[in-house]
């Protein structure tokens, strides 16, 4: 007797997008005759055109007109930037979003602009508002910019998806999308959430951690830099790695969604921006990230996302980054391909990257 597995995925193309430091990815699967289209970020406000080009002629081959699911890792610019004008493009043929919408976002969406011009026209003195007196190569204008922006990003999303009324769903560890029991969410637990959210305490708070943060990034060192560094010291890149002070995630970042799709027996891990608090949160961790067939490395290949252990437990054999100058320390790639990863960045080949290859 032949028993068929129903929840067997026969194939599987992921495409990520080169938009620098930002993420955008196309994930095709096709189960018997059924085809799954899923669009996992859509990077910088000016990428979305990029994503839908990449797009068009995957629905097309497909006999679709949207993707079947539109997933945000978490509310950055250079993970939402681009999605309102996809979301505006398919418009109500999407056919569901996945996204988190806590309350205290929308709210620094509607009080950024006011808070940041106050603090712009009287700095306060104290503690969380120390960003004010932070001086890195970028302006601390530019900065408020920045996250002005951004927040402004989050507001205008939500307004499309109820504009289009897209059903939307909070995804939390332990659901999978229906009828495609592969695709499933590892984090975070409404518990790891909640934590999350109240670490950003309150408005103010959250604008000064989020602009506090763009300075520092702004502040680091290029991709060259970093590199030629590291060799000088003439250390091996996991050590280099482990030695490096880890910078604070943002929660924004730490409440990204961890999503595994299961192809073929083999598991793909996406992780937007993910903390290794994120993945040491997961469910039955570490067993549940053992073994990674493919992996989306965290935070465009950030060192403070990633270490020698937890590449230890998901042992990749494959790793794409999506990084650009901003985020990607050569420490972490260099990491991964002494453990034997094969590794590939949108900052070497400055091109797609198509897997598999
Ligand atoms: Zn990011």
């Amino acid at each position: 007797m032949i028993i068929f597995n129903q929840t067997f995925i026969m194939d599987i193309k992921i495409t990520m997008l080169n938009v620098g430091d930002g993420d955008a990815i196309i994930v095709q699967l096709t189960k018997n005759k059924q085809q799954l289209i899923i669009l996992i970020d859509a990077g910088h406000p000016g990428d979305a055109q990029l994503c839908i080009d990449a797009l068009n002629p995957v629905l097309k081959s497909s006999g679709k007109n949207a993707p079947d699911l539109v997933m945000v890792s978490h509310y950055d610019a250079d993970h939402i930037g681009g999605m309102k004008a996809v979301v505006e493009h398919y418009g109500a043929a999407i056919g569901q979003v996945w996204l988190h919408k806590p309350g205290i976002l929308i709210k620094a969406a509607e009080q950024a602009a006011g808070l940041l011009l106050e603090h712009l026209a009287d700095p306060p003195k104290e503690n969380i508002q120390d960003f004010l007196g932070f001086h890195g190569d970028l302006n601390p204008n530019e900065a408020r910019q920045f996250v002005l922006e951004s927040y402004n990003q989050m507001k205008d999303l939500v307004g499309t998806l109820d504009k289009y009324q897209i059903k939307t769903v909070e995804p939390f560890a332990g659901q999978s999308l229906a009828n495609w029991p592969e695709v499933s969410v590892l984090g975070p637990t409404p518990a790891f959430y909640q934590a999350c959210l109240k670490k950003m305490k309150d408005v103010p708070n959250l604008i000064a951690q989020e602009t506090l943060l763009v300075l520092n990034e702004s502040k680091q060192e290029p991709f060259i830099g970093k590199l030629s560094k590291m060799l000088e010291k003439d250390t091996d890149p996991c050590g280099y790695l482990k030695s490096q002070k880890k910078d604070h995630v943002t929660e924004v970042n730490q409440i990204s969604i961890i999503l595994q799709i299961i192809a073929d027996g083999k598991k793909y891990l996406f992780t937007g921006d993910a903390s290794l608090e994120s993945f040491q949160a997961v469910s039955q961790y570490p067993d549940s990230l053992r073994n990674i067939y493919w992996l989306k490395v965290p935070h465009h290949g950030s060192h403070n996302n990633s270490s020698p252990e937890i590449f230890d437990i998901m042992k990749p054999v494959y790793a794409d980054i999506s990084g650009g100058d901003r985020y990607l320390d050569e420490e972490v790639p260099g990491c991964l391909t002494a453990k034997g990863t094969k590794v590939r960045t949108t900052l070497d080949t400055k091109t797609n990257l198509i897997f598999p290859y």
